[in-house]
């Protein structure tokens, strides 16, 4: 396996960065995942955008074109055992002295490594997961995938030590998103989300779920959602990268609807593994 690291590929454990390297410092960079369906990449204009967006909003010169990305990126999924991969992209604002504000002269180190795409397995997509919720205390610029994860690492935590696939957080009464995935709601029929703000991250799956509800036209809103629509609902989602679309069946302990992924889940689920099959195929 090579990842690529300033300029060299090479294999993992050969890969070295600075112990003065604001990443590690500071927490001061951004990342992606990027899907590759058999060696294809998914949507990589689309987290290369994300990227940008990121690195702007940290005040960090963008190291690399789109064509010089896109270069990296396929040399390092070449090379990978994996046919299926979701490559983990860095970039942080490099090494300097241990201080708060920006070094003089910015040397950004720029991380990218492929990583085994474990979707969720079909009796996981049959059975649904189970969540809890919590109170979301992260900052608020939740829009910008930032590697300062520390809120979502306790977040996850929770739920992991609750036995569940993850923890959906509310903001003063009203949800965001999940500590590692955006949430969607059903009730009435109506697929509901939030609108995309500073308080959550522009998930790259939540827009293919957009499209598909469009394309399909299943009634669909963003809007607020508040606790009590989120605990009262007939289906609750969960999308991200690695878990695509998958259903929350038991919500603090208590079944979602009937308990099973409802019937609105099962027509997203079919057509999102129809578009990726029609990516795979290079359409
Ligand atoms: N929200 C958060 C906090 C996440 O970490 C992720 C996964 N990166 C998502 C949403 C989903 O984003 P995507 O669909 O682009 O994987």
């Amino acid at each position: 396996m090579l990842v690529y690291l300033n300029g060299d590929y090479l294999p993992l454990d050969e890969a070295r960065v600075s112990v003065l390297d604001r990443g590690f410092l500071f927490g001061d960079g951004v990342y992606e995942v990027i899907p590759v369906y058999s060696r294809r990449p998914f949507r990589l204009h689309e987290h290369l955008v994300r990227l940008q967006a990121s690195l702007d909003a940290i005040r960090l010169a963008n190291p690399h074109s789109e064509a010089e990305w896109i270069e990296r990126i396929e040399r390092v999924s070449t090379a990978a055992e994996w046919p299926d991969q979701g490559i983990y992209l860095q970039v942080t604002r490099g090494p300097g002295p241990r201080d708060h504000a920006f070094p003089q002269v910015i040397q950004p180190t720029v991380f990218i490594m492929p990583m085994p795409l474990a979707t969720p397995a079909p009796a996981l997509v049959e059975q649904g997961v189970c969540a809890i919720t919590a109170p979301d205390d992260r900052w608020l610029h939740c829009d910008v995938k930032s590697v300062s994860l520390l809120a979502n690492v306790l977040a996850r935590q929770r739920s992991v030590d609750a036995g569940c696939a993850e923890t959906i957080l509310l903001r003063d009464g009203w949800l965001t998103e999940g500590s590692t995935s955006n949430v969607f709601i059903v009730r009435d029929g109506v697929i509901l989300a939030p609108p995309k703000s500073n308080l959550i991250l522009p998930g790259i799956t939540y827009d293919v779920v957009l499209e598909l509800a469009r394309t399909l036209e299943l009634p669909h809103q963003l809007r607020p959602i508040a606790a009590d629509e989120l605990k009262r609902a007939d289906e609750v989602w969960l999308t991200s990268t690695p878990k695509e679309v998958l259903a929350v069946t038991r919500l603090d302990g208590v079944p979602v609807g009937d308990g099973r992924p409802g019937p609105v889940f099962r027509r997203v689920h079919a057509a999102y593994q129809d578009y990726k099959r029609r990516v795979m195929h290079g359409a």
